[in-house]
């Protein structure tokens, strides 16, 4: 991706939801030191342009960092990386992994679950190494939503990830103010800047994970249902937490 001098600014209306949800789920605090997990997709390349607005808009101080966890182990090519960090003006750190070689040697069944949870504890640990506090990821509400399905057919249960959590072994904080925005205005988001993504291929996406299976079936259903989308939002904020995002219930 060849980076210039154009305006990267957020649209007002993704800035609006990234701020609805960094203030509905208290994402960010004063003096923070935010980790992005730039992984050269387009969910974490809006995310370092928001988070970045949002640094410079917000009352509230806080540091930003990237981390690309390079997935061929060092084969991939860095340069796009490096110059759309340094015109962020985020520094970048690199870590060389073989994600990719584990998930085709393990041959899991959900490889993507696997795959979240390598990347999460290397961020995890290399905010630790860089002082930062928080990790800061790209997910959005469709992500959300597909998790909650996979949930719901795969282990009984109605329950998506946190929009905003604390890992208890590391006490790291993650965050994913992107949680509220459907995938589709991201899409649209990124061509209206210009952007391409710059992530390197997963290997097993050609061949169909359960998430992509999920994904249609949500796309049909949303095409039979209009309102779908809003109605699963809906019922992970209102089901309270752990299942939900809705606040804790009360003990009586
Ligand atoms: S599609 Fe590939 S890169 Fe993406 S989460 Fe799944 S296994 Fe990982």
């Amino acid at each position: 991706m060849s980076q210039d001098s154009e305006d990267r600014t957020p649209s007002r209306g993704i800035r609006h939801l990234v701020g609805k949800a960094v203030h509905l789920f208290s994402m960010i605090n004063e003096g923070d030191r935010i980790l992005i997990g730039l992984s050269g997709g387009k969910d974490s390349l809006l995310l370092s342009l928001c988070l970045k607005e949002l640094q410079r808009r917000s009352p509230v101080r806080f540091e930003l960092q990237a981390c690309f966890i390079d997935p061929t182990n060092g084969e991939w090519n860095l340069s796009p990386f490096m110059e759309f960090s340094s015109l962020l003006g985020i520094p970048l750190t690199v870590v060389n992994h073989a994600t990719f070689s584990i998930i085709e040697a393990r041959g899991e069944s959900n490889p993507c679950s696997l795959c979240a949870n390598l990347r999460r504890g290397i961020l995890a640990s290399k905010a630790l190494q860089v002082g930062c506090n928080v990790v800061a990821l790209g997910h959005h509400l469709d992500d959300a939503m597909e998790t909650a399905f996979m949930n719901l057919l795969m282990a009984g249960r109605f329950k998506s990830f946190d929009p905003a959590m604390t890992m208890s072994r590391t006490g790291i904080r993650v965050i994913r103010p992107m949680i509220l925005i459907r995938e589709k205005a991201i899409e649209g988001e990124m061509r209206r800047l210009g952007l391409k993504p710059m992530a390197p291929a997963c290997p097993l996406v050609e061949k169909g994970t359960k998430r992509s299976e999920v994904k249609d079936l949500l796309s049909s259903l949303e095409a039979q249902t209009p309102g779908l989308g809003g109605n699963l939002l809906n019922a992970l904020l209102s089901i309270p937490s752990p299942f939900g995002w809705g606040k804790p219930h009360e003990n009586p």
